[in-house]
């Protein structure tokens, strides 16, 4: 699969078309913002930049891998010829619904048509095609450069080669897939977001403050990041909707997110992207001092 299509230019997208065309793949990246193809080229140049600068590539590497991308704002011309596409838009089960039925009208019918949904379920995701057996989760991991590993999540149609054909790819760019069956959350977040939430519920009961949380999983469980700063980088309005989608999916209480995730979010703190969560980030870095008196919940 020469001919790869990355829908979707964000935090995600930039980082999958930077892998893919490192990896001598064309890349046709497509995003309704003009605004955000061109953050993401910037993004793409600067990470290139700092791989050349640490030696990981040379410059003739980062001129070869620029070239072997294009931007598009129609998804018409940006998926035309490919042959694996990989939507990486906003997690928004109605836009993913849309954007694969147009995909499948669109883009050539042997194409596989891959995911990279944090939570939504393959299978429902695959229902709205007329391909479900060519439809299939790509999980990769931010920052997508520097992450090892591709969560693979066949949906309940999706065709043993297919999902071969993805391992294979995944391990063609240097990474390590593991398969897994759609079930809400997948296996990261399923494990990942209740750990998170549970580091927000002790903050909220007044077990500990938010360094304390954090030092205690770093380096009591020698984590390179502790829970609440994670999910500032993550995004709180991610976890959330995470969260959600296991309750819902599971109907069990004990994924119910914590009241403080939900008030953050609804007062528009979500973390690095906003500048403020559980940690401030003025300048775009984390800063020690914590956000807020979390004492007055007490
Ligand atoms: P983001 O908000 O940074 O980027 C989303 C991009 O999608 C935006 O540039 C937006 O303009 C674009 N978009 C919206 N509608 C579109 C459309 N119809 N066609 C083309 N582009 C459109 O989001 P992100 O953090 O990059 O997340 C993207 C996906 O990756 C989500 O499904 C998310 O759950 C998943 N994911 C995120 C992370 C993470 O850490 N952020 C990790 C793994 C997976």
């Amino acid at each position: 699969m020469k001919n790869i299509t990355v829908i979707g230019a964000g935090t995600m997208g930039n980082g999958i078309a930077h892998v893919f065309a490192m990896n001598g793949h064309t890349v046709s990246l497509v995003d309704v913002s003009q605004e955000a193809l061109d953050r993401a080229m910037a993004t793409i140049s600067k990470n290139l930049d700092r791989m050349v600068s640490k030696g990981i590539m040379d410059e003739a590497g980062k001129s070869a891998t620029l070239s072997n991308l294009t931007t598009h704002t129609d998804l018409n011309t940006g998926v035309q010829t490919a042959e694996l596409v990989v939507e990486a838009a906003t997690e928004n089960i109605d836009l993913k619904l849309k954007i694969f039925r147009q995909m499948d009208e669109l883009a050539p019918s042997k194409a596989i048509l891959a995911t990279n949904t944090s939570s939504i379920s393959i299978t429902k995701i695959a229902a709205v095609t007329n391909r479900p057996t060519q439809v299939i989760g790509m999980h990769f991991m931010n920052p997508v450069p520097v992450m090892k590993l591709v969560e693979v999540i066949r949906g309940y149609a999706t065709s043993n080669e297919v999902t071969q054909r993805v391992m294979d790819m995944s391990r063609a760019l240097g990474k390590v897939p593991v398969e897994v069956n759609d079930y809400p959350g997948f296996v990261a977040n399923r494990i990942l977001m209740p750990m998170i939430n549970e580091a927000i519920y002790s903050l909220f009961e007044g077990v500990a403050g938010v360094e304390e949380i954090d030092t205690v999983m770093k380096l009591g469980m020698a984590h390179p990041m502790g829970p609440l700063q994670l999910a500032d980088f993550i995004g709180l309005d991610v976890c959330l909707a995470i969260l959600r989608v296991l309750h819902d999916g599971f109907g069990n209480p004990k994924y119910a997110p914590c009241p403080l995730l939900v008030n953050m979010v609804t007062a528009g703190r979500l973390g690095v992207k906003s500048g403020e969560g559980f940690y401030l980030y003025k300048s775009g870095t984390k800063e020690l001092e914590v956000a807020g008196n979390f004492k007055q919940l007490n």
